[in-house]
């Protein structure tokens, strides 16, 4: 069989009783004797060469255009990127069948011209390139490092951040905690769906996050789809915002709190209360300890797994409890209440979070609640259990605070950049 396609081309792979379409992949290094197909479903359907009668060429691949020079506009205010890795930084390589990095302002010119009309992206930064499941501690320092540079560059007016979705509240949270006195809009993005892809959400989301780099809103904020339709996005404060959907487009949801904002393409309506832009300095506070874990607590789990933290010397753990904040005691087989004494005692730090996502814990509702509490748990009220994890991670790596319980305690307790809603409705 001879065939004149090229890895690119938007091919018909004839075979015996079967046509399929798709768009022509090079052969695995390995397997030469293997022809690769990337559906328009987005999955990838490999043929042995001799079941192959005929690879027709529908559509030629395109050539790759040439570079771009992105022109500044004196009109338009200047606003400064980090670029980091997730769906928003990759666009299909049809060559491959696998995805690229869009890391240069042109590749992103190219994409999303859109975003180039209303700012000047005066300046790039890209600290790394992964997806968020790879990212920890360090990755969330490296940001805000480089964050702090562009924001207190007098020609930036904000900042928008590009990252992948699955774990972006966790650096949301982090950000919100290390850069101290902010003075100008970060706004965090992301896309559920790469830019190739019809039904992408990447447009939209970049466009309102332009608006708010742009507006007064001086916060650590999320700006993403508010509905599943392509219409208007939300400004979420960072400390409050969860990942609640594996696909939508709005899996970002405000938790027991409301969105700073609506962005439309055209205007900014705003919903509830923010810090406003300020003359002055952002500053850096990236201290953080690494030994801190999640916890998630369930029927019938034994308590000795807190053994491995106290053998791993962890520092401190958030514990997702149930609803008002409980674990098994008493009457569970296991019960929770000697072990957590003894890891309190043994200079462990036991904060609770809820599991339910959703609300306030509530200890004292119950005496089962009432007793975990004597342990010496510190209840972190409504805040969200990843926020949590990351708080108790920075406040445990200050060593003046880490030293006494009580400071730690006071710290945790203490709402500084919104993680607590004391006006949280029922
Ligand atoms: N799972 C990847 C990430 O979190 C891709 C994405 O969700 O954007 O980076």
């Amino acid at each position: 069989m001879k065939t004149n396609a090229k890895p690119g081309d938007y091919v018909e792979v004839h075979l015996t009783k079967q046509i399929y379409e798709g768009i022509f992949l090079e052969s695995p290094k390995l397997e030469k004797e293997i022809i690769l197909l990337k559906l328009d479903s987005g999955y990838n359907i490999g043929f042995n060469k001799k079941d192959v009668l005929d690879i027709k060429v529908v559509r030629k691949a395109k050539e790759e255009e040439e570079e771009i020079e992105i022109k500044k506009n004196g009109e338009k205010p200047n606003i400064a990127m980090i670029i980091t890795g997730g769906t928003i930084s990759a666009r299909l390589n049809p060559r491959k069948g696998g995805v690229d990095w869009l890391d240069t302002p042109e590749n992103l010119f190219k994409f999303y011209p859109e975003l180039f009309e209303k700012v000047n992206i005066l300046k790039v930064e890209i600290p790394f390139m992964k997806a968020t499941e790879d990212m920890d501690f360090k990755d969330w320092q490296k940001i805000a490092r480089v964050a702090e540079k562009l924001l207190n560059d007098n020609n930036v007016r904000g900042l928008i951040i590009t990252h992948g979705t699955d774990f972006l509240h966790y650096t949301a949270a982090a950000l919100s905690f290390f850069l101290k006195d902010l003075n100008k809009p970060v706004v965090l993005t992301y896309s559920q769906r790469s830019i190739d892809r019809a039904s992408s959400d990447a447009n939209l989301n970049l466009q309102c996050s332009a608006l708010a780099a742009i507006s007064d809103i001086a916060e650590v904020m999320l700006v993403g789809h508010a509905s599943s339709n392509d219409d208007y996005c939300h400004a979420m404060p960072g400390t409050k915002v969860r990942k609640l959907h594996t696909s939508r487009r709005d899996a970002f949801k405000v938790v027991n709190a409301k969105p700073f904002a609506k962005i439309f393409l055209d205007r900014i309506e705003i919903i509830s209360e923010y810090n406003k832009r300020k003359k002055g300095k952002v500053k850096l506070d990236v201290k953080f300890e690494e030994k801190v874990a999640l916890v998630k607590v369930y029927p019938g789990q034994d308590p000795e797994i807190l053994d491995y933290y106290i053998k791993k010397k962890y520092k401190g753990i958030v514990l997702e409890m149930s609803g008002l904040g409980h674990a098994p005691t008493k009457r569970a087989r296991k019960s929770w209440i000697k072990k957590l004494k003894e890891v309190q005692e043994k200079g462990l730090i036991v904060c609770a979070a809820a599991q339910t996502i959703y609300g306030r814990l509530d200890p004292l509702v119950y005496s089962n609640g009432r007793e975990l509490m004597e342990t010496g748990i510190i209840y972190l009220e409504d805040m969200l259990a990843e926020t949590a994890l990351v708080k108790l991670g920075w406040v445990l790596g200050h060593n003046e605070w880490a030293k006494s319980k009580d400071i730690i305690k006071e710290k945790m307790l203490e709402n500084m950049v919104g993680e607590f809603n004391d006006r949280l409705e029922e």
